[in-house]
C-alpha cells in the first residue's frame, strides 16, 4: 500500500491514517503530491476539526472525511474513504446530487436541518436525520472545485422528539376513559397516527393474573387473524413481569404490510400492563419500525407507551369505580329519602356553629315554621311542651358533649300555636365530632307517635281491664304452642292444679297427671278432638276434676278454650281459661243427693199407696161400687204420673252421680212400643196415638229405661201439640241399628233451640210454653239413656208444622 507523508495529510486519527494509506494514484485524482493548494488546505482543515466534516472533490465527488465523521459513516468506514460519493452513499445519492450540483454551479452554500435519509451503515436500512451544510471549495481563481460538507447527525433528537410528542398526546388524550372496557377498546386508537414509531400494536386484557386467559381487545396495523398467527409469549411476560422481545415476525405473519418500511427482521415487544396495585391486567404488544435501531431507547419508549396505556386504563377503571360509588351513594340517598317519606318522618339538622335549626317540610309544619324558615334552637325549644323541655335540653346537651358517643333519643310533645292538637314525637339523632371532639353536625329524625301512643294507652287500659276482670273472676289462663310443644300456665291456672312453683310446665308432665284419674281419658279424648278442625272447629268446653299435685286437693274446674289452625288446618295454638267450680259442683252434688234421697223416700210411701189403691180397687170391683172404681182409677193414674216424675228425678240424681245402672235384657222393640202406646192411650184422651207398620226388631237394652224414653217423647208430643192432633210412632231397622221416631203436629222447634233441648233444665221460653208444666229434664234424661246404650238421639222440626224426635239403638 502506498503511504503518503504530505504535510496536509497529517493528524486526523484513523481517518487521517486512511487518507494517507489510500491508493490515490489509482483514482482520477492522481498523486496527492500534485494536488492543488485549495484542496490541500481543505483536507488539512477537515482532518484537524473535531466536528464531523466530509469533502467532495473531483469529477465524481470523491469523498474525504475526518475522524468525527466516522460515527456517521458507521460500518462503511473505512471502505468509503476516497470513493466517489455515488459509491460511498448510493442509498442517498439520488436525493442529494442536485444539491451538490447546485453548489458547484452557483457557489452558494446550502443548509439542511434535520433532513431525513434512509441509509445502510449498520447492516440495515436506517432512518436517519442530519443537520448539514454544503459549501463550495473554490480555487485561487474563484472557480468552484469541490463541496465542503459539515454535518451533524440529529437522528436521536428527531426520533426522540417524535416519541415524546406521542407520549405527551397519549397522556393528554387517554385520560378520558370512563370504564375499564372503554380503556381496553380505545387505548391504541391514537397509535394509528404514530405508525412510524409503532407500525402495529395489539392490546390484550388478561383476567385473574397468572392463571387467567388473555383476550385480544384491540389491534392496530395488523388484523386479528394475522395476530393469531404468532404465539405471543403472553404468559412469559406475565410471569416474568418484564417486556419480552419477539424477532423474525416477518416469517410468521402472512402478508404483513411493511408500508414502506424495509422488509427486514420484524420485531415486536410484549409488555405487561400494570394497574395501580401492580396487578398485571393486560398485555401491550408493539411492533418496531424496521428502519429504526431496536436499541434500548426504542424499547424504553415502547415501555413508556405501555405504561401510559396502563395508566389510562387504570383511570378508566377508577372512574368507573368512582362512578359506581357515587351512583351507590346517590341510590342510598334516594332510598333514604323514600324511607323518610314512606315512614312520614321529619328530618332535622342543627348547625352547632350557628346554633340554628332547620328541617324538612314535614318537620317545619310540625314546629309551625314556614318551609324556608331556619330558627334558633331556643325558638324551636319553645314549641316543645313545657314539662318536656328540660329533658329535651338535657338530652341535646348530653348528645353534644364530648365522649358521649353522640346518640340522641327522646320522646316529647310539640305544642304548636298553629295546631291546637298536641303532637307526641320520638326524636332520634346523632352528633358528629371532629378530631378535637368538637361537634361538627347534629342531625336526625322525628317521628309522630301520637296515634301509636293513643293506641298503646288504649291497649294498656284494655289489658289492665282484662287483667282486673280476670282477677275478679279468678280466671286462670293456659296457652299451648302446639308447634313447639310448649305450654304456659298463669299463676291462677297453676294454683288450680295445685302447683306453687314458677318453673316450666308441660301437657304430659303437669296437665294430664293433674287430672282426676276418672276424668283423664275423657278429657284427653276431648282435647284430641278439639285439635281436629272439621269435627269441633277448635271449640273446647269441659268440666273436670284436678287433684293438686302438691296439696292433693280435689278441685272441680270448668275449662273453655279455642284451638287455632294454620292454613293446612293443622292445630298450632291452644288457648283458653280455667275457672274453679268446686263450690258450685259440690252444691250441685249435694242437691242431687238431696233430690235422690227425697225421691227415694217418696217412692216408698207411694208404692204402698199404690198397693192400697189396688187392693181398694179390687174390693170396689167386687162390691160393684162404680163411683169408687172410677175414683180409684183416677187415683192410680195420678199415682202413676207421680211415680214417673219421681223416677225421673231419681234417674237424674243417679246419672249426675254416675250411678246409673243399665239392666240389659233382650226384647222386641216393636212390642215395647205397642205396650207403651196402649198405656199412653189410656191416660190420653186429647190426642190420637198411632203406630205405623213396624219391623220386629230384637235388641239388648234396659227395657224400662228405653220405655221411659218412648213415654217421654210421646208425652212431649202430646204436651206441645194442640188437642185432637195425631202422634205417630214409627220403628224400623236400618243396617245394624233400630230407629224409633215420634212425630207430632205441634208448634215445632226453632233451629237455635234444637241442640239445647237435650241439655239439663232447658226449656223453650215462649208464650206458648209458659203454661205447660215441666222441669226440662225429660229430654236430657232420654238423651243420657240413649247415649249410655251407645245410641243417638236427634230431631227434625219445622216451626208451626210439627216435630219428629228420633233415636236409634244398636240392634243385635
Ligand atoms: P219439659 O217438657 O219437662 O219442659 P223436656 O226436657 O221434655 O222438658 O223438654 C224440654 C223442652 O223442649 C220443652 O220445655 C219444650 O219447650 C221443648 N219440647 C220438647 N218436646 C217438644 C215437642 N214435641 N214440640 C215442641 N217443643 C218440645
Amino acid at each position: 500500500m502506498a503511504g503518503y507523508n504530505l504535510h496536509f495529510m497529517k493528524g486526523g486519527g484513523d481517518a487521517g491514517a486512511q487518507i494517507r494509506a489510500h491508493n490515490w494514484e489509482g483514482t482520477p485524482l492522481g498523486d496527492p503530491a500534485n494536488w492543488p493548494a485549495y484542496i490541500r488546505m481543505s483536507i488539512s482543515v477537515c482532518l484537524n476539526s473535531n466536528f464531523p466534516i466530509s469533502l467532495y472533490w473531483g469529477p465524481d465527488y470523491y469523498l474525504f472525511y475526518n475522524d468525527a465523521y466516522r460515527i456517521i459513516a458507521g460500518d462503511k468506514h473505512p471502505d468509503i474513504m476516497g470513493k466517489p460519493r455515488k459509491e460511498a452513499w448510493p442509498e442517498a445519492w439520488e436525493e442529494v446530487k442536485p444539491q451538490f450540483d447546485a453548489v458547484m454551479a452557483t457557489g452558494n452554500s446550502i443548509r439542511n436541518k434535520d433532513r431525513r435519509f434512509l441509509i445502510t451503515r449498520f447492516g440495515f436500512i436506517e432512518e436517519c436525520y442530519f443537520d448539514y451544510t454544503l459549501s463550495p471549495i473554490a480555487d485561487e481563481e474563484g472557480n468552484i472545485r469541490g463541496v465542503f460538507n459539515a454535518v451533524m447527525e440529529t437522528t436521536y433528537q428527531v426520533i426522540n422528539e417524535r416519541r415524546n410528542r406521542l407520549l405527551q398526546r397519549l397522556s393528554l388524550q387517554l385520560h378520558n376513559f370512563q370504564t375499564l372496557e372503554h380503556g381496553y377498546h380505545e387505548a391504541t386508537t391514537l397509535l394509528r397516527e404514530f405508525k412510524h414509531d409503532i407500525p402495529f400494536s395489539l392490546l390484550y386484557k388478561c383476567d385473574d393474573g397468572l392463571s387467567g386467559t388473555c383476550l385480544l381487545k384491540q389491534s392496530e396495523g395488523i388484523s386479528e387473524e394475522q395476530a393469531a398467527q404468532v404465539s405471543w409469549p403472553l404468559r412469559e411476560a406475565i410471569i416474568s413481569g418484564v417486556a419480552v422481545t419477539v424477532k423474525g415476525l416477518q416469517e410468521k405473519i402472512v402478508d404483513f404490510d411493511f408500508a414502506g418500511m424495509p422488509v427486514d427482521d420484524l420485531q415486536a415487544i410484549v409488555i405487561p400492563i400494570r394497574q395501580g396495585d401492580n396487578n398485571i391486567t393486560g398485555i401491550f404488544i408493539a411492533g418496531l419500525n424496521t428502519s429504526i435501531r431496536p436499541d434500548e431507547s426504542y424499547k424504553l419508549f415502547l415501555e413508556s407507551v405501555a405504561f401510559q396505556i396502563g395508566a389510562a386504563i387504570s383511570n378508566g377503571a377508577n372512574f368507573e369505580r368512582e362512578k359506581l360509588r357515587s351512583d351507590q351513594i346517590k341510590f342510598s340517598e334516594d332510598q333514604l329519602q323514600f324511607a323518610i317519606d314512606a315512614a312520614g318522618l321529619g328530618t332535622w339538622d342543627l348547625d352547632p356553629a350557628t346554633n340554628r335549626f332547620t328541617g324538612n317540610k314535614r318537620l317545619k309544619g310540625w314546629f309551625g315554621l314556614l318551609p324556608d324558615a331556619e330558627i334558633e334552637l331556643t325558638e324551636a325549644l319553645n314549641v316543645i311542651a313545657e314539662q318536656d323541655r328540660p329533658s329535651v335540653i338535657a338530652a341535646i346537651a348530653q348528645a353534644m358533649s364530648a365522649g358521649s358517643g353522640g346518640s340522641y333519643h327522646i320522646e316529647y310533645t310539640i305544642i304548636n300555636p298553629l295546631d291546637p292538637i298536641p303532637r307526641i314525637v320520638r326524636a332520634k339523632g346523632k352528633a358528629l365530632f371532629d378530631a378535637d371532639q368538637k361537634v361538627t353536625r347534629f342531625s336526625g329524625t322525628l317521628q309522630d307517635i301520637t296515634a301509636e301512643r293513643k293506641t298503646l294507652d288504649a291497649l294498656e287500659r284494655a289489658y289492665e281491664q282484662a287483667r282486673l276482670s280476670k282477677e275478679a273472676a279468678q280466671l286462670g289462663t293456659f296457652d299451648m304452642d302446639l308447634v313447639k310443644g310448649t305450654m304456659e300456665w298463669d299463676e291462677r291456672c297453676r294454683l288450680l292444679f295445685g302447683i306453687s312453683h314458677n318453673d316450666k310446665v308441660s301437657y304430659e308432665d303437669d296437665f294430664l297427671p293433674g287430672l282426676h284419674v276418672l276424668d283423664r281419658e275423657r278429657i284427653s279424648k276431648i282435647i284430641q278432638k278439639a285439635f281436629i278442625k272439621a269435627e269441633t272447629n277448635g271449640d273446647y268446653d269441659v268440666e273436670y276434676r284436678t287433684v293438686g299435685i302438691e296439696d292433693q286437693q280435689l278441685r272441680w274446674i270448668r275449662a273453655k278454650g279455642k284451638v287455632f289452625f294454620n292454613e293446612h288446618n293443622e292445630p298450632v295454638r291452644f288457648v283458653g281459661s280455667v275457672l274453679e267450680i268446686t263450690n258450685e259442683k259440690q252444691n250441685e252434688i249435694r242437691k242431687n243427693d238431696f233430690i235422690g234421697m227425697v225421691s227415694h223416700e217418696l217412692k216408698t210411701p207411694l208404692t204402698s199407696l199404690k198397693a192400697y189403691v189396688q187392693v181398694l180397687n179390687a174390693r170396689s170391683k167386687k162390691e160393684e161400687n162404680a163411683f169408687a172404681i172410677s175414683s180409684l182409677n183416677k187415683v192410680e193414674l195420678q199415682i202413676n204420673k207421680m211415680s214417673a216424675l219421681i223416677n225421673g228425678f231419681l234417674n237424674l240424681s243417679r246419672l249426675e252421680s254416675g250411678k246409673i245402672h243399665l239392666n240389659l235384657v233382650e226384647f222386641n222393640v216393636d212390642e215395647l212400643i205397642k205396650e207403651i202406646i196402649e198405656e199412653s192411650s189410656l191416660v190420653t184422651s186429647t190426642h190420637k196415638i198411632t203406630l205405623m207398620p213396624c219391623d220386629s226388631v230384637m235388641i239388648r237394652a234396659d227395657r224400662d229405661k228405653i220405655g221411659q224414653v218412648i213415654t217421654n217423647l210421646i208425652s212431649n208430643a202430646v204436651k206441645y201439640s194442640p188437642r185432637g192432633r195425631v202422634v205417630e210412632l214409627n220403628c224400623q231397622r236400618t243396617g245394624d241399628s233400630v230407629q224409633v221416631s215420634v212425630r207430632d203436629e205441634g208448634m215445632g222447634i226453632r233451629p237455635q233451640d234444637k241442640d239445647k233441648l237435650f241439655e239439663r233444665f232447658y226449656r223453650v221460653e215462649s208464650t206458648h210454653t209458659e203454661h205447660i208444666s215441666g222441669f226440662g229434664i225429660g229430654l236430657y234424661l232420654s238423651a243420657e239413656i240413649v247415649q249410655h246404650h251407645g245410641g243417638k238421639i236427634w230431631l227434625e222440626s219445622e216451626k208451626g208444622i210439627g216435630s219428629t224426635f228420633f233415636f236409634s239403638l244398636p240392634a243385635g
